[in-house]
């Protein structure tokens, strides 16, 4: 374990402003011109001098600086590109304790997708649009206005936009005076609360917005490109539950006077928590419930409930270095979920969360894995936090801290750290220190283990008998793919099920746990209720008396789906053979939950790629009859029916469609996608697992179908379906087409790298897409947002053919990618991970699928 050091006192840090001049307000007025892509601007602030001092230093980068001035009068500045740095001097030490620099400057909009920037969209009539945006986490609130760009010099804003006339604006604050003359509004809004620069926002062009729905006294609106105004209920009705839920859960009143949530045409990350002033990707917000999946619904949910969340938590009280990137979104995703769990408790969203934590435990089994939080010197290395350790691993813990403590406790320390750090900065201890002092319980010593170690346990459970009393022995090691680790271990609360009820069990050492169990064979769960952040491997005799029938089914749903996918991590480890793991997901045949399916159906798709010619078609079959009775069990979809019975009809189709080649479900496909084209109306779960089993045994003109859809679709969710499945025909030429697609005009960079990810990951043709990314390779450096890089690149770990991990080692050798090094390197471990099963387990599963006596009775 180690933490953050201090900053050395010897030299200036080229990292951290010096911090004896303190902005306390900002008047900023921007005046963007759309048509040539450039703005100018004054800002004006208000500095604390706590010291005499004959410099100031700032940070600034590309802006075109053209006067300065301190208390009215002209002073010299420099400008330091390596350091993002401006510098103004003066001859005689400002001995006042306050001062005002006042800074002109210009610059351009770029189409980097950060800083001040341009989107485009094109309207009806095909004429192009600017918008000018800003996206300014981490430190790119510097390319907008000169500015003291860290979380801790916290300021009040005052923003003012000098605009076209008929051009919307919005900002963090409400606007509060316009003024017109000449062809131009000034718009001033409202001063913020004290906050970080990274949360400023604003937003001009030829927009539209919602009237505002009155949530309790503050005014919540969508703000759309024109022409949307129908995708932004949905939206709204969440933003104004989650609103409401947030005020509760945190016991103290939304910060700021108005909530905007604003679509946008381009868009590097999902979404944005700029208070007041929340943007996100066009198909994270605007969405038709009628004509869209559950999942999509749930996305939109979810984003809007992160980025409310974050109002609290982060922008109320916000880390006080870049290091605390991982508590800040680790938090904004634990009550994403808490939130989408209250909005629509049918869907289940703890239990869906267990797959995204599967992603999380993916990585973390990883020998180049990383610990939750780290030291961080320079904001670049927080760019690699943005992660599924972050988010999803982040996110877990403190499910598991929650379920540990209990919901009420957690909240009331929660509550008390909000209210503690209110407009302030903290460090992560601050947090667990609330939780502590109100709870009593020793918070920070046990989440310590787990923010400042990299991986997580395996927790191994085996009946032991103990002076004729039956006992189960538990002990925890590190669950890894590759060699196991020894010494590691975590303080871990076990919840334990067994025939005399639930107990909490904490392990806190490599040392074998034991305790007396009623009788012999009652039915043991470890992690009951499936939320901790660990694996259990059951010994044989445990094991067997889980996989009865009867026992599945007094199991919850995320139990089962921790069961499946712990024995799928086992397979990728090693630890069970591939046709054990069959066998055992052949025993969900009776399975009827969508949280279980989706564990099942994830390892069919592992287990797919482990054969070809023969063995694969007695694979395919064995997948027909596992997922036949669950699907005919659904039947036809009804309007009244639950959204997960249509989300597991929708699975089901494509996983029989798709992995199991079923004759009959892909003309069921074919005949629902030729009726949607025609206008019919089709339920939209069916709709969109047809539409990847139509791709997947597409030809040409089912492709050029798809790309009209792409291009014509009603909605951001219909565009995207039809985009994605253009990398998914098993045609060498079409896939290639979808390639050269992504390097066109036609797709927007923030998508194109995702798009060129899904070619990869193509079963047949994915080697090709990735020869062609290769040859793109600066291109799409060049092209796309440089945080989509990596992203793009993900699916290369799919890659197993042989002389595939070499040459993958070998080009990134040549061709790093500086701002995700890690998380590339984690993705070229996984490559060695999956071609390592495949070279264990490939001929004895063919052997096994292909002998008629392994059939499935
Ligand atoms: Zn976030």
């Amino acid at each position: 374990m180690s933490s953050p050091s201090a900053p050395s006192q010897l030299s200036p840090d080229p990292f951290r402003l010096p911090d004896h001049v303190r902005p306390t307000r900002y008047d900023v007025r921007l005046q963007p011109s759309l048509a040539d892509a450039t703005f100018s601007g004054e800002v004006s602030i208000e500095l604390n001098v706590e010291e005499p001092t004959t410099s100031i230093v700032l940070n600034a980068i590309e802006l075109e600086i053209e006067a300065a001035q301190i208390d009215g009068v002209d002073v010299e500045w420099s400008l330091d590109e390596s350091t993002e740095r401006m510098t103004v001097t003066v001859n005689d030490p400002i001995t006042a304790p306050t001062a005002t620099l006042f800074v002109r400057f210009s610059g351009i909009l770029n189409d980097k997708l950060r800083g001040f920037y341009r989107s485009t969209y094109i309207d009806d009539d095909g004429a192009e649009h600017v918008i000018a945006t800003t996206q300014m986490q981490a430190t790119d609130c510097r390319r907008a206005f000169p500015c003291w760009d860290e979380p801790a010099f916290k300021a009040v804003f005052g923003i003012t936009l000098d605009i076209e006339e008929g051009l919307t604006a919005i900002s963090n604050g409400s606007e509060i005076e316009r003024l017109s003359g000449a062809g131009r509004t000034v718009i001033r809004f409202a001063d913020t609360m004290i906050m970080s620069s990274y949360l400023v926002a604003f937003v001009v062009g030829r927009l539209e917005t919602t009237d505002p729905v009155d949530v309790d006294g503050i005014p919540l609106r969508v703000v759309h490109v024109p022409g949307k105004s129908e995708l932004t209920q949905f939206g709204l009705d969440v933003g104004a539950f989650c609103l409401r839920w947030f005020q509760d859960y945190y016991d103290i009143d939304y910060p700021s006077d108005k909530v905007d949530l604003v679509a946008l045409p381009d868009f590097a990350a999902g979404a944005m928590e700029n208070l007041g002033c929340i943007t996100f990707r066009e198909n994270l917000l605007l969405i038709d419930p009628e004509r869209s999946t559950q999942h999509e619904r749930q996305l939109v949910a979810d984003v809007v409930a992160h980025e409310l969340a974050h109002m609290w938590f982060g922008d109320l009280v916000t880390m006080d270095w870049w290091n605390g990137i991982w508590l800040n979104e680790a938090f904004a995703t634990f009550m994403e979920i808490a939130a989408c769990d209250a909005f629509a408790p049918d869907w289940e969203r703890w239990t869906s969360f267990g797959l995204e934590r599967s992603v999380a435990f993916d990585v973390d089994s990883l020998a180049s894995t990383r610990s939750v939080e780290f030291e961080v010197r320079s904001p670049a290395e927080a760019d690699g936090m943005f992660d599924v350790l972050t988010y999803q691993k982040g996110g877990a813990l403190l499910r598991m801290l929650e379920q540990y403590l209990g919901a009420t406790e957690f909240r009331t320390g929660v509550s008390h750290y909000l209210r503690k750090h209110a407009y302030a900065n903290t460090d992560t201890n601050d947090l667990w220190d609330a939780i502590e002092a109100t709870s009593g319980e020793p918070v920070r010593r046990l989440m310590d283990s787990w923010i400042w170690q990299p991986g997580f346990p395996l927790i191994a459970a085996a009946l032991t008998d103990i002076g004729g009393v039956p006992h189960l022995e538990l002990r925890q090691e590190r669950f890894t793919y590759g060699d196991a680790d020894s010494g590691t271990s975590w303080v871990i609360p076990v919840h334990i099920r067994t025939g005399s009820g639930t107990q909490i069990v904490v392990i806190d050492s490599n040392d074998p746990v034991t305790m007396p169990v009623s009788s012999s064979d009652d039915l043991v769960v470890v992690n009951a209720g499936g939320h901790g952040f660990f694996r259990v491997a059951y010994g044989p005799e445990l094991r067997t008396r889980l996989a009865d029938p009867r026992s599945l089914s007094e199991l919850d749903t995320l139990e089962r789906y921790s069961l499946v996918d712990d024995a799928w991590a086992a397979t990728v480890a090693g630890r069970i053979p591939a046709a054990d793991l069959l066998v055992l997901l052949e025993g969900f045949v009776n399975e009827r939950e969508y949280g279980v399916w989706q564990a099942v159906t994830i390892a069919l798709g592992g287990l797919s790629r482990l054969v070809d010619g023969d063995a694969l078609d007695a694979f395919r079959s064995r997948v027909r009859n596992l997922v036949a009775p669950a699907l005919d069990s659904l039947g036809d979809p009804s309007p009244d029916e639950p959204d997960l019975t249509g989300k597991l009809r929708g699975l089901l189709t494509s996983t029989m469609g798709s992995l199991g080649r079923d004759t009959a479900t892909r003309q069921r496909c074919r005949d629902l996608f030729t009726s949607a084209r025609n206008g019919m109306p089709v339920d939209a779960e069916l709709l969109s697992a047809a539409t990847t089993v139509v791709a997947r045994a597409g030809d040409k003109d089912d492709y050029d179908h798809m790309f009209s859809g792409f291009t014509h679709g009603a909605t951001p969710q219909d565009k995207l379906r039809h985009l994605y499945a253009l990398a998914e025909f098993d045609d060498a030429e079409l896939v290639a087409r979808t390639c050269e697609l992504a390097m066109s005009d036609a797709v927007k960079t923030q998508n194109a790298p995702f798009l060129l990810r899904s070619t990869i990951a193509n079963r047949r043709h994915g080697a090709a897409s990735w020869e062609f990314v290769k040859a793109h390779w600066d291109e799409a450096n060049e092209r796309f947002p440089a945080n989509t890089i990596v992203r793009m690149v993900d699916a290369v770990k799919l890659l197993t053919a042989p002389g595939a991990v070499d040459d993958a080692a070998r080009f990134f050798a040549q061709h790093p990618i500086d701002q995700a090094a890690q998380t590339l390197e984690q993705i070229l471990e996984r490559q060695r991970v999956n071609t390592a099963l495949l070279a264990r387990d490939q001929a004895a599963f063919a052997m096994f699928l292909l002998d008629a006596s392994n059939q499935p009775r």
